[in-house]
């Protein structure tokens, strides 16, 4: 590896040259099961054909215009994300810090608009939005934070699914504006709160009750990763922003805003703006991704093989006691130890297996959408005994 990156990743001691489906294959010719797809990214897996054909396609034609021009395959895409939200209005960026970034402005915008001049977003404890400035500093966690002090003022944080700390909150502050919340967290360990659709539906009605914009970052629980396009869907609410990124592009960077009612109208001429956002390369991409998404039943098939893993290897565990909880919803699955396990990430390699440890404890698994049962019970087989004999070991 060259000694001319910049040291911010912990990197593991392999390069990949080629991907099929769930399948990864390095430049040795070893074959690895993916069941993290470039963390909640490659939803139809490495080298879907329909989507290269479109990929290939639009890069023959048209890569890139500035958005002082109409962007076809842009209005296409945010059409079709509407569509499929109920949303009015997307406005399209490079990646989920992005998309949140504007989810902020519009907050604070919104704010002003009403005469609010120190307006505040309420944040989670364990959240996690991105690393610019204004979404570390939203982020709920000090290891993200630490050493980019002066934080972005203007956030308010509570514990992540506890309705009253942000009842609290509503009762002693009048400059709050918004809620910016993970439907389910990703980074801070697949916390899915206690009654999921029930949370949400909390937060709408105060929200409602005084005037707050309900922000969902679903950038990691979006694109049918939870069994519905956006994981909202399994409520009865509809939020008035949402930021998706991940899975969108299937690879090729895109990140898009979302808004609904009051929110798709804060946004005015000269407000925001991005070079490369929504260009003809990235929203043909966006739109190819949900085509093959719905064509293929891949939200119906992520919650069938999201619940399969789930027994699966809750069975496969049941008599480690080591092993507090096995949790999913669709294919974002958590295994959470009950000490820390990053040594699992190294040890799964060695088994030809890609996962990853999260909030120190908690094995996450975010496979392709397209990951077929005999895949599954493949992952559930390698990454059993690897726990198992990690556990034997680290006694
Ligand atoms: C990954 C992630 C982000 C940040 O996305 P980037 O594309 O890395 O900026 C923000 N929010 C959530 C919930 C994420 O999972």
């Amino acid at each position: 590896m060259s000694n001319h990156l910049m040291n911010t990743y912990a990197r593991q001691p392999v390069t990949f040259s080629k991907g099929e489906g769930v399948w990864l294959w390095d430049t040795q010719g070893e074959k690895y099961l993916d069941a993290l797809a470039g963390v909640a990214v490659n939803g139809l897996g490495h080298a879907h054909p329909a989507l290269v054909k479109a990929i290939s396609e639009q890069a023959a034609k048209l890569i890139h215009v500035s958005n002082i021009y109409n962007i076809a395959e842009q209005s296409a895409l945010a059409d079709k994300l509407c569509e499929i939200s109920g949303m009015d209005k997307v406005f399209f960026c490079n990646s989920g810090c992005e998309s949140n970034e504007a989810a902020i402005k519009l907050a604070r915008l919104y704010g002003h608009n009403k005469g609010i001049e120190s307006p505040e977003i309420i944040v989670m404890d364990k959240s996690f939005h991105g690393r610019t400035m204004a979404t570390l500093s939203a982020t709920g966690n000090r290891k993200v934070q630490a050493g980019f002090e002066p934080l972005v003022s203007g956030f308010v944080r509570v514990p992540y699914d506890d309705v009253e700390a942000v009842k609290q909150v509503a009762s002693r502050k009048n400059n709050v504006v918004a809620i910016l919340v993970e439907p389910v967290q990703g980074e801070g360990g697949i916390n899915i709160p206690k009654d999921a659709s029930g949370y949400l539906e909390a937060l709408r009605e105060i929200c409602d009750a005084n005037g707050w914009l309900l922000m969902l970052d679903e950038v990691q629980t979006g694109i049918g990763r939870t069994g519905t396009w956006f994981a909202f869907q399994h409520t009865k609410i509809k939020p008035d922003v949402m930021s998706l990124a991940k899975g969108l592009g299937s690879g090729v960077p895109i990140g898009a805003c979302v808004a609904h009612g009051l929110a798709a109208d804060v946004f005015t001429y000269g407000k925001h703006g991005s070079t490369f956002g929504g260009n003809p390369l990235a929203t043909a991409a966006g739109l190819a991704t949900l085509n093959i998404i719905e064509q293929e039943k891949l939200r119906e098939n992520a919650e069938k093989i999201g619940d399969l893993i789930r027994a699966s290897l809750a069975l496969a565990l049941k008599d480690c006691k080591e092993v507090v909880a096995v949790r999913n919803a669709g294919l974002m699955i958590g295994v959470e130890l009950n000490r820390p396990c990053a040594e699992l990430v190294k040890m799964a390699l060695a088994e030809k297996l890609l996962i990853n440890v999260t909030a120190e404890k908690v094995v996450r698994l975010l496979p392709p959408l397209v990951m077929n049962e005999l895949e599954a019970q493949e992952l559930v087989l390698r990454l059993s005994s690897l726990i198992k004999t990690f556990l034997s070991q680290s006694n």
